[in-house]
This record gives C-alpha cells, structure tokens and sequence, in this order.
C-alpha cells in the first residue's frame, strides 16, 4: 500500500535545514508575486477579467475547441484529438515511428508528466531529452518534479554539483550555479543540434488565429523547435482562450502570479509550420470532460498553472512536493485529484487557510473545491480509519456548548500535566515535528466573561 501524505512529510522533514530553506526560498517567489501584484493598480479588476473569460471558456468548450482545430489546420497544422493518456502515447509514437524519429526534445509539459509520456517513448527506443534545466535535472536523477514552475526546488546546489559531476563530467566538488548552469547549457546543446523532433507545451491555445503560446525562461522550447523539421505540441483542452486579447491579459498574469517576474523571458507564438517542416498539435482529454461536468470541480480548470498556490501553502512548503500522491502537488493538485481514491490522504494535506483562493489569479476555489472532495470521500466511506471514529465524536462536542467547554478544559489540563512530547508518539507524522503551545489558564470564554462581564 503507498504511504500517506503524513508518512511522506515525516521523511521530508527530519532534514530540518532543508525544510527551512525550501519554505523560505518558495515565501520569497511568494514575496516577488506580490510585489508586481501591487505594482499594477489594476490587479484585482485583471483578475476578475481573467477568471471571467476562463468562465466563458469553460461553458463554451466545445465551440472554441472547434474553432481553434479549424484555424490551425487552415495554417497548416495536423490536429490530433486524444480521449486518454493510451491514445496520446500512442499518436505521439505514431506520429515518430512513421517518420523515423529517434530523438526528441522536449520542453516543460505537466501534461507530458500527466501521460506518462517520456517512460512510454523511452519503452519504443525513442530518446527523450528534458530541455528545462530544472526537468533535466530531474531526468538524470530519475524523479518527478516536485513543483510545477520550479520542479527542482526541493535540491540544493551541492547535490546538483555532484548530479552534474557523476553524470556531464563537470568538476567534483563544484556547486556555483553559473558554473552548473554553464555546463549544462554546453551538454544539452549537443543534444539540441542532433534531435530529429522537438516536443513543447502549450500556454495559450488561441481560437480565433488557431495559433498557440509557449512560454520559457530559458528559450529552451524556441531552441528545440528551430533546428528539426518535426515539432509535436501537447496540450490539455482547457488551455483555450478565445483571442489575442485574452492570451495577452494571461501572459500579463502568468509570470508576475508564478516568479515575481513582469514577463517570462521568451514568449513564442507558433501560428504555422516552418517552411520544409511539420506542426502537429495533440488535445488531449483525459479526464476533463468527466471533471467539467460536475459543476463543483469544474472550475480548477480555469488553472493557468502559475504555481502561486503552491508557493502559498504552509503545507506544502514544509512538507515537500514529493509527498504528494498526484503528480501536481499542492492546492491545485489537491482540488484536481482529490476525488480519486489513490490520493486521498492529500485531501486531508490542507489547512482550509485559503491563502491559496488569494493568490490565484484566476480566482480558482481551491479551497472549496477540496473541501468538496472531503465531503466525496466521507460519503464513499474513503476517510481515513482514525477520522471515522473521531469526527463523529468531535461533531457532537462542537454540537454542545456546555460539552465543548468541558472538552477544552480536559484538554488544558492535559496539556498541562502529561510529559511534553508524549503527542509526537500518538500517531500520525504531523506531530513528530511540532510542539504544543503552553495552555491558558482559563477558555477564552472565561476571560471574556470576567473581563467583559457578560
Ligand atoms: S490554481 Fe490558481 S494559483 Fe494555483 S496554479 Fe492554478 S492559476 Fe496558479
């Protein structure tokens, strides 16, 4: 049986330094997200505007779709329609195979790690090279990405110096990150020059030009797709917009909401095929259809996968990405997964603090939406073994006032004489790496009488 969200974090956190630094360098993308929010005195209004036209988008699927499909190939494009992640696999090798493809290039795409895309390819003799420095790392280590902008963020620069070291000869002991970046860049570039196809996401999906978006930092996507006559783009349907003005409002939003930056550093637009070459364009399903028609879930897809909601959540930031079972971790990954059973412990991985509604720039419920998925869970009799016996007992607590004041003095005094520590032992990782506060005296309640006099 796979561990539960709270056994992963309880191995996450026994290194106290790393979980420090790893919540610090996330508050601080939180810190610069909020600096460039501010800096827009238009900000709020940008958000109701997003999440408005995501709302559209969402009621008018179909359409769009249509639109967008038409346009491209009217452009020269061959669309691909893919009900799940077998039939996208499988069109993308087809799609190699029939060409004689040997070697792919691929930029940043959760929906590739959706798919399960690069294992599968690997499987048929196609090589797959992550071109995003972060997933390249990722890829030599043999792991999944542990954040959806910033996928590497759990490592420090000392295991990427000895990653780098053991597997592109760079110096032993070295861990400058210009150094690394350098090194890095030199390797892949070999790999660039010799791939047969090159493999991009896709931001943006542009109905009214049947032209798509790509954004990178790196310009590693720009990079792949130039040199090889045979570029494969993948991406899930909510990705529409309708027209350019909406693509420029999200592209306003998605690099300030994800990294504090104004822009990302190269945003392409691919409206046609080069000359001499081929653009295919994979949609896939899998899933959303399903997701969309229940009207309390349907609206994580107005996602633009910014990653703010992550770099909010206190969960999340000292409990790792990697504790997650869904490949996307935190509140976006919770509100996308938390209805399948495999995942339900990360259902419970949420404070309900709704940092996470705050930050989003597409005013996504999150923290509704996995609440729902609690609700799902308990009446398909998924709640953990621990919660079945205590919620009912803790409901008819809360149900009574004179039985809540008893329970919280039993807890005071508790909390007062039994050994300190003694919680850490009672099950459950959570406790393992908190301690309790010193209780009050007296409930709140009691204060407020003796000093309100009411
Ligand atoms: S839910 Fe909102 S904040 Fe989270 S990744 Fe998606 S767009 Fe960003």
């Amino acid at each position: 049986m796979s561990q539960t969200h709270a056994r992963k974090v309880e191995r996450f956190a026994t290194d106290e330094a790393r979980v420090d630094w790893h919540s610090a360098a996330l508050l601080a993308l939180r810190d610069k997200r909020d600096r460039q929010a501010k800096s827009l005195p238009d900000w709020e209004q940008m958000r109701e505007t997003a999440s408005r036209m995501k709302l559209h988008v969402l009621s008018h699927l179909p359409e769009l779709l249509q639109q967008f499909a038409g346009n491209c190939e009217a452009n020269g494009m061959v669309v691909h329609w893919a009900r799940d992640a077998e039939e996208h696999n499988g069109i993308v090798a087809r799609i190699l195979a029939e060409r004689g493809k040997k070697k792919l290039v691929k930029s940043k795409s959760m929906l590739t790690e959706e798919v399960h895309l690069v294992p599968y390819l690997e499987a048929q003799g196609i090589e797959c090279i992550e071109t995003d420095l972060g997933e390249r790392i990722l890829q030599l280590r043999r792991e999944p990405p542990s954040h959806i902008v910033v996928p590497a963020i759990h490592l420090k620069k000392e295991e990427i110096g000895a990653l780098f070291h053991e597997k592109i000869g760079t110096r032993a002991g070295a861990s400058d990150p210009t150094y690394l970046t350098h090194a890095a860049r030199e390797s892949m570039r070999q790999d660039f020059l010799s791939a047969d196809a090159a493999m991009t996401g896709v931001n943006m999906a542009i109905a009214s030009e049947g032209a798509f978006v790509v954004c990178t930092n790196e310009g590693n996507a720009d990079m792949g797709t130039h040199l090889p006559d045979l570029h494969i783009a993948v991406m899930g349907m909510e990705k529409i917009v309708p027209d350019n003005a909406s693509a420029a409002l999200i592209m306003r939003m998605l690099a300030r909401n994800a990294t504090g930056q104004p822009s990302t550093s190269y945003n392409s637009i691919f409206g046609a095929p080069r000359p001499g070459a081929e653009l295919h364009l994979v949609i896939v399903d899998n899933g959303r259809s399903r997701r969309l028609a229940d009207r309390r879930h349907a609206e994580i897809y107005k996602c633009i996968r910014c990653g703010a909601c992550i770099n909010t959540c206190p969960v999340y930031r000292r409990g790792g990405g990697h504790s997650y079972a869904y490949f996307i971790p935190g509140p976006i990954g919770l509100a996308i997964a938390g209805d399948n059973p495999k995942a339900s412990s990360d259902a419970w991985a949420c404070t309900l603090n709704g940092s996470c509604n705050n930050v989003c720039p597409v005013k996504v419920p999150l923290r509704e939406t996995i609440a729902y998925h609690r609700e799902q869970l308990a009446q398909q009799k998924q709640l953990p073994y621990g919660k079945n016996v205590y919620m009912p007992l803790v409901g008819r607590i809360f149900g009574s006032e004179r039985r809540l004041s008893l329970a919280m003095a039993a807890i005071r005094l508790g909390l007062r004489v039994l050994p300190r520590g003694l919680h850490r032992h009672l099950g459950g990782g959570w406790g393992k790496s908190r301690d309790f506060p010193r209780p009050p005296k007296q409930s709140f309640a009691d204060w407020y009488r003796e000093n309100r006099g009411h």
